[in-house]
């Protein structure tokens, strides 16, 4: 790959892009001739994967660019109906590949999973009881699903928590098993061996099951990015490297301390998330509800990045969540999309996807605070946004540009101007 194949990506037409790609032998020609399909899932595919299908939902796939992460570059697949998020993030990486780019660490890769019980007559006996029991317990579970073992993953812990009773609920007792799921998500190879162990867990405390499932708070499965960015990368317009560096720290304490900026400044992280779990086939709904469990650890809804000044000047950022994505499994194999998506990263593992998903997290969150903190989040959202009225309004081809142009130069954008730029231009 070179930068000069894909210097402003975003002026070309979608089929120079492809070219370009091409060009760069990011992609192959059979993935080329995909992307100038435009397929849908086949419609055996689609009746296959859910039930009382009726047609398909389409969102847009883009690359992401100029992502440099653990010394190695990316172009990133990423599927959003939001305007500036694709820009925002290729912008960011941009700046941080120049300051040396993402480095990663990953935990280890366990799911947890949990079998509740109540009514339990004596609960010193049965934590006795499940303690004495443990490596049964395990035997029980992996049984349940042989082939991860040969694989070379399984259950390999169990701890036992007790939440005590209050007016609203009984005295829980939970059985957690940490399980290694390998490359899959683990969500089904979870619930099995969960399911597995219940009535076993059952006659050893006397208590009654509740359920046994998988918990998708995978603090067993974390992810952390980071990047640092000296002064000069970060002069804007008239701000300086230091005025923005120490606005972009405030704006990550004021995140921290509050709830509701907190909540946005995690949308917009989620942004980036999002987009590459749902590009890549996996479970954005686990990955969120995973996400802001995390951000709540410590009994307050914080921020989950944290930008800081480094012991040289610089401007440190770094962002940690669970990200218990799958390489194999659940719709990433039979869906073709999900399959570009991997060659496009040329991805080789679960591991290598969380590298990549963490650090985009942590690229949207840097554009996003420092757009806020220097010309504001609407400049860039507007751009965006124009030629989405302008479609709304009926252009198209050349007109959609056209119409987006005239847009940008009005106070207010909104549809009806929108509609009088494009009678205009028709007329
Ligand atoms: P699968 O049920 O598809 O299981 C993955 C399978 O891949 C394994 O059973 C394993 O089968 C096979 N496999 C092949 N190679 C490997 C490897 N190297 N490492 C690991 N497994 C490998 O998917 P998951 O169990 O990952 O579950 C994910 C799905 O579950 C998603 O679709 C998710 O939406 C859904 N789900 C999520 C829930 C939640 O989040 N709460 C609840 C229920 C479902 P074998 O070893 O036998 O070849």
């Amino acid at each position: 790959m070179t930068h000069s194949h894909f210097s402003e990506f975003y002026k070309k037409t979608k089929v120079e892009r492809i070219k370009a790609l091409l060009d760069a032998r990011v992609i192959q020609i059979e993935d080329a001739l995909l992307l100038f399909e435009n397929s849908q899932l086949t419609d055996q595919l689609a009746n296959h994967m859910i039930e009382n299908q009726l047609t398909q939902y389409s969102l847009p796939l883009g690359v992401a660019l100029h992502f440099l992460i653990d010394n190695q570059t990316y172009q990133v697949p990423m599927v959003t109906e939001e305007p500036s998020v694709i820009a925002a993030a290729s912008a960011a990486a941009k700046v941080i590949a120049q300051a040396g780019g993402f480095k990663t660490h990953l935990s280890e890769r366990k799911m947890i999973g949990q079998v509740a019980l109540k009514d339990i007559p004596d609960l010193a006996h049965a934590l006795e009881e499940l303690s004495l029991n443990k490596e049964i317990i395990l035997k029980k579970a992996n049984n349940a699903h042989p082939s991860i073992v040969k694989r070379g993953g399984g259950a390999d812990e169990v701890e036992f928590r007790t939440i005590p009773a209050t007016e609203h609920s009984p005295t829980f007792l939970v059985v957690h098993v940490h399980i290694d799921v390998l490359e899959a998500m683990g969500a089904n190879i979870v619930n099995t061996m969960m399911e597995a162990i219940a009535s076993y867990i059952e006659t050893l405390t006397d208590g009654k099951v509740l359920m046994s499932i998988l918990s998708n708070y995978a603090t067993e499965c974390l992810a952390t990015a980071t990047c640092q960015i000296p002064l000069s990368l970060l002069e804007r317009g008239d701000y300086l490297g230091e005025e923005v560096r120490d606005a972009m720290i405030e704006a990550s304490q004021f995140a921290y301390v509050d709830p509701y900026r907190a909540t946005t400044h995690n949308k917009g992280i989620m942004n980036g998330i999002d987009a590459v779990v749902l590009a890549s086939g996996n479970d954005w709904r686990a990955i969120e509800a995973g996400a802001h469990a995390y951000a709540a650890r410590s009994g307050q809804y914080r921020s989950l990045s944290i930008w800081e000044k480094a012991d040289n000047g610089d401007l440190k950022g770094s962002l940690t969540l669970p990200l218990p994505v799958g390489f194999v499994g659940g719709s990433i194999g039979i869906h073709p999309t999900a399959q570009f998506s991997q060659r496009l990263l040329s991805l080789k593992s679960a591991k290598e996807l969380e590298s990549v998903i963490v650090s985009v997290g942590l690229a949207q969150n840097f554009a996003a605070l420092r757009a806020l903190v220097t010309e504001g989040i609407q400049k860039g959202h507007m751009g965006l946004q124009a030629k989405s009225l302008a479609i709304s309004a009926g252009a198209s081809g050349n007109e959609i540009e056209h119409v987006a142009n005239e847009l940008k130069k009005q106070t207010h954008m909104n549809l009806e101007t929108a509609i009088s730029i494009l009678d205009t231009i028709k007329n």
